[in-house]
């Protein structure tokens, strides 16, 4: 049933059949949302008749969820998907780092109209897939030639406007990028990443907040590349920019091996130390990766109390390694999801693969499951008297919508009143659930462990339906550009 949300005093009660509250599905809820503040109003009995005459939307089979989160992207990367997937003859192998080359051929050659048209693109097929946020760790700057541009934020505002004409919600984490390696200078092919002067780099994203001021849906954040991007004595005063700001902090750490090693031969200690050690590791932090790490490190990170953003689609198509997951959020890391290198976009197979790479690694089944310190939702009662049963999807969705809003520092990632109004409903009646709805553990499970992105059908970000069975307004318009940009490489 279509209803005119501005017709409706700028209020709607959605009635879905099944809703996702506090780790498990509850039936007969009606969800509130203000589309003037963009926040849902009320969440409650359906019975409950809302104050005044706000219209109602049945949602028949159709189960509604906090959106989810991807608090890690580089939304030009899509321009590379498919031409990655093959090594020269005389080639030993193919690493990260042969990738990384193609990467950075893609980088260079995009106008600032084409940084828009994939960025679009690339977003839409985000919310198509059920992402109703973002956080693009953004690290081109410069022209072509490496000279900045007249609006130094020039790139970093098309990026804005991408998100802004689809309505994804925007996190722009702008990186700050100085080096090509602990002891080496930036490379001939990383001139357009160059922020070289560590204050210019601070006022430009001061500037950048300001620009987006008025926006919506769209805020900044701070993000020094990595440990190798930047000097030592940066990630202090990035991290105090950040406070001051009250802006998230990331960072790229030990998503490789050689990055390890690199710290330790330069400074005795490995990426999680270092940033401790530089007052860099806290609430406010997420590691992008955090792959190689040691037990001492994960003790760290769980103490600090900081999110990991986990990437499972691109680690595992760039051959990084299996994040530690169980013994992260044992120790009181959270874990997010981002779709990186964007060589995936489903948030629901980035989350059940940090549970199933635990499974290869372990040998083990059912290795991230409720009722760890840390871990939400409670242990189901099962059918014998004293027995419980420890679920693994409450944690899996958690990841992928909780934990991305603390990574991103946004009031959102479960229902209740006053957090933002981003949505998903999931279509009970897709083949893929069928059998597995009949019981809500078993539906939160076939959604979480085994369902395609298509079980999405709508999407709501701050409050505005953006996806409606699947379909987007600028669908046509933004896919014939990515397209037109494609093609010219
Ligand atoms: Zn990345």
């Amino acid at each position: 049933v279509a209803v005119d949300e501005e017709s409706a005093g700028g209020r709607i009660v959605l009635r879905p059949e099944r809703v996702w509250l506090g780790g498990r599905f509850i039936w007969d809820v009606a969800v509130e949302i203000d589309t003037q503040t963009g926040r849902i109003a009320r969440v409650g009995a359906a019975a409950e008749r809302p104050a005044g005459a706000v219209p109602v939307e049945r949602l028949p089979r159709r189960a509604l969820l906090p959106g989810f989160v991807n608090a890690h992207s580089h939304t030009f990367q899509r321009l590379i998907r498919g031409r990655t997937q093959w090594r020269p003859g005389s080639a030993p192998g193919a690493d990260f780092w042969s990738w990384r080359e193609a990467m950075y051929a893609a980088a260079l050659a995009l106008s600032p109209d084409a940084v828009h048209d994939v960025a679009r693109f690339c977003f839409l097929e985000m919310l198509r897939a059920g992402y109703t946020s973002v956080g693009e760790f953004h690290y081109l700057h410069n022209a072509p030639d490496g000279s900045p541009y007249d609006e130094p934020n020039e790139l970093a505002l098309r990026v804005a406007a991408a998100a802004a004409e689809v309505g994804i919600r925007l996190r722009l984490l702008n990186v700050c990028y100085a080096r090509g390696g602990i002891d080496r200078p930036l490379e001939v092919a990383q001139r357009r990443f160059a922020t070289p002067d560590l204050d210019a780099f601070l006022a430009r994203t001061a500037a950048l907040r300001a620009s987006l001021r008025d926006e919506p849906t769209a805020a900044v954040g701070v993000a020094p590349h990595s440990v190798r991007a930047v000097p030592r004595g940066w990630l202090r005063t990035l991290h105090e920019f950040a406070v001051e700001q009250d802006m998230p902090f990331h960072i790229h750490a030990s998503e490789q091996p050689a990055e390890v090693e690199a710290s330790v031969a330069a400074y005795g200690l490995r990426p999680m130390e270092l940033l401790a050690r530089e007052d860099a590791l806290d609430a406010r932090t997420t590691l992008v990766h955090a792959t190689h790490v040691t037990p001492d490190e994960i003790a760290l990170l769980g103490g600090a109390g900081a999110v990991v953003a986990a990437c499972p689609t691109t680690e595992r198509d760039l051959g990084d390694g299996i994040l530690h997951a169980a013994a992260l959020i044992g120790a009181g890391a959270a874990i997010a999801i981002g779709s990186d290198s964007q060589t995936v976009i489903a948030p629901l197979e980035e989350i059940r693969l940090l549970e199933y790479h635990e499974r290869l690694r372990t040998l083990q089944r059912i290795v991230i499951a409720t009722g760890e310190p840390g871990e939400p939702g409670e242990p189901r009662a099962a059918d014998e008297p004293g027995a419980e049963r420890r679920h693994v999807a409450p944690v899996l969705l958690a990841a992928g919508t909780r934990a991305g809003a603390r990574s991103l520092r946004l009031p959102a990632g479960d229902l209740h009143a006053g957090a933002l109004a981003d949505l998903v409903a999931v279509d009970l009646d897709h083949e893929a659930l069928a059998g597995a709805d009949e019981d809500d553990d078993a539906l939160a499970a076939a959604l979480a462990l085994s369902a395609p992105p298509d079980v999405v059908r709508d999407v709501w970000v701050h409050g505005r339906r953006v996806v409606r069975d699947r379909a987007h307004p600028l669908d046509q318009e933004a896919t014939r550009a990515f397209r037109s940009v494609a093609a010219r490489r």
